[in-house]
């Protein structure tokens, strides 16, 4: 059966990196570039191309800078080398003369990567203008987040993208897919052969999806306000979690069989209806500045999903995400239904049955719960978690990890077509119908009226950020 090491294409001979002078550009893709070189699984020349007005020296200070700010005290020895790979091409993506530069500064390379990290308007226009230079022959294409703001324009990217590059050459990004600890979701699940049994409507009562963040907005209000939690981490980085957790075991783990069985799984989510969405907004995101004072977007909001297929119908899936929450985490517990009949009376039927708890950041953890019996006579018990924590020092970024693979031309950890438009498909509806949003207190679980959404009597499992702490129950 092929892995992730061995399937591959022809090596990347070149790094394009459109955005190159960018936010995303400073904070995550130059420490990642310099995390591949110090590696030693980057030594080709790496282009970056915007219209800055800069020339290659305030290029190479601004890598510097960049990769100084995330690693205090870098490799000297590997910084060097990424500063003597890179090369600048100033000019508007909306100028033929830029891709013209461009392709002469790619004299001899025959398989570069495209990393478009630009403003989602200048996706289409790139792609086009690189196809227009031919430029796209035998190179691949990386592409930021967002695809689209809703169906109809990711339908409309796709096919733009699809006109230039072949499916195969297109990697969208969804940075979520490159963590460690998302990897091991789909590991955890096939290489465990204790859970198949029990994973499916017959044990698991719901799913819940946590990913609560403490701060706001950060400088990217102007942004966000275009966009809001749905369309910004749900529709993606959540369902993509949810899609290896529902998946069907693939045929192997080549791309085309885990794209396919991911693409399943968006295929078969249910449409959501404004009843199964709840919004909110913190008080005083209005205030902010960039942000309209009747602003309806949402900050938090929580789902209930529902995949219609033969392993998981009625099984809901609950999801949340929201900024100005108590902690940082994200975080999936599967809760188990209960026992069939109550042979012990004290235990707490239903509300506190055996979950497994998959933390993803921080400080991934997987933990089982199981009651036992507390010491002495009678039959009264708690439920105790067995806890598996593994930290790794030098652990790959997300960034390091999806373009080290857009360069060898693995794409396992990026969506497809197919599953992008049905991802949109899924919640296109809520995105023009929904009720307006409610405001909730800064430091809170959001709205209480998430709540609603959750079948009676559990409620929803609050991360607990202690080392080795459990999910706590909602207030
Ligand atoms: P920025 O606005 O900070 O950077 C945009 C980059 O594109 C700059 O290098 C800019 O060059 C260049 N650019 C824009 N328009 C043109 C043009 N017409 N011609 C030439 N160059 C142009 O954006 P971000 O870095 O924040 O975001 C980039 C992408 O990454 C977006 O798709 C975003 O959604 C995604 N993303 C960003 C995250 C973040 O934290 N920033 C997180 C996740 C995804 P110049 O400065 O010279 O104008």
């Amino acid at each position: 059966m092929p892995d992730r090491e061995n399937e591959a294409g022809p090596l990347a001979d070149a790094v394009v990196f459109f955005g190159a002078t960018g936010d995303l550009a400073h904070k995550q893709i130059f420490p990642a570039l310099y995390g591949l070189t110090k590696r030693g699984m980057l030594d080709v020349p790496v282009v970056g191309v915007a219209r800055s007005g800069w020339d290659l020296e305030r290029f190479r200070l601004y890598a510097r800078d960049a990769v100084e700010q995330s690693e205090p005290a870098p490799d000297q020895g590997a910084l060097d080398r990424l500063l003597g790979r890179l090369r600048y091409v100033d000019g508007d993506y909306g100028d033929t003369s830029t891709f013209l530069a461009l392709k002469d500064a790619l004299t001899g390379v025959h398989h570069p990567v495209h990393y478009l990290a630009i403003p989602p308007s200048l996706f289409g226009l790139v792609v086009t203008s690189l196809g227009a230079a031919g430029l796209a022959d035998g190179s691949r294409v990386i592409i930021e987040k967002p695809f689209g703001r809703d169906l109809a324009s990711a339908r409309h990217l796709n096919a733009s993208v699809r006109a230039v590059f072949p499916e195969e050459s297109i990697f969208r990004i969804d940075h979520f897919l490159g963590k460690e600890a998302v990897e091991n979701l789909l590991y955890v699940r096939f290489a465990n052969s204790f859970l198949e049994p029990i994973w499916n409507r017959n044990q698991i009562a719901n799913v819940q999806i946590t990913m609560a963040e403490d701060f706001g907005l950060q400088g990217r209000e102007k942004f966000y306000e275009g966009v809001g939690c749905l369309r910004d981490v749900v529709e993606n980085h959540l369902f993509q979690v949810v899609s290896l957790l529902a998946m069907e075991p693939p045929s192997s783990l080549s791309s085309t069989a885990l794209r396919h069985e991911t693409a399943r799984v968006m295929r078969s989510l249910v449409p959501l209806q404004p009843s199964d969405l709840v919004r909110g907004q913190f008080a005083g995101y209005r205030d902010l500045p960039g942000v309209a004072g009747d602003s309806d977007v949402e900050t938090y909001c929580a789902l209930r999903l529902t995949i219609d297929s033969w392993r998981w119908a009625g099984v809901p899936w609950y999801l949340r995400a929201g900024k100005r929450l108590p902690l940082t985490a994200t975080e999936i517990v599967v809760q188990f239904k209960g026992p069939p009949t109550r042979l012990f009376q004290s235990e707490n039927v239903g509300g506190d049955t055996n979950y497994l708890r998959l933390r993803i950041a921080p400080h991934p953890a997987i933990a089982l719960a199981a009651r036992v019996k507390t010491h002495g006579q009678g039959f009264a018990g708690e439920q105790r978690e067995l806890l598996l924590q593994d930290t790794q020092s030098d652990e790959q970024t997300a960034y390091e990890r999806l373009i080290g693979d857009a360069m060898a031309g693995r794409s396992m950890l990026f969506t497809s077509e197919e599953t992008v438009e049905a991802a949109w498909a899924a919640v296109d509806a809520t995105l023009r119908n929904h009720e307006r949003v409610e405001p909730y207190e800064p430091g809170s679980w959001g709205p209480v009226s998430a709540n609603d959404l959750l079948d009676p009597p559990s409620g929803w499992h609050n991360p607990v950020l202690a080392a080795g702490a459990g999910a706590g129950h909602a207030a």
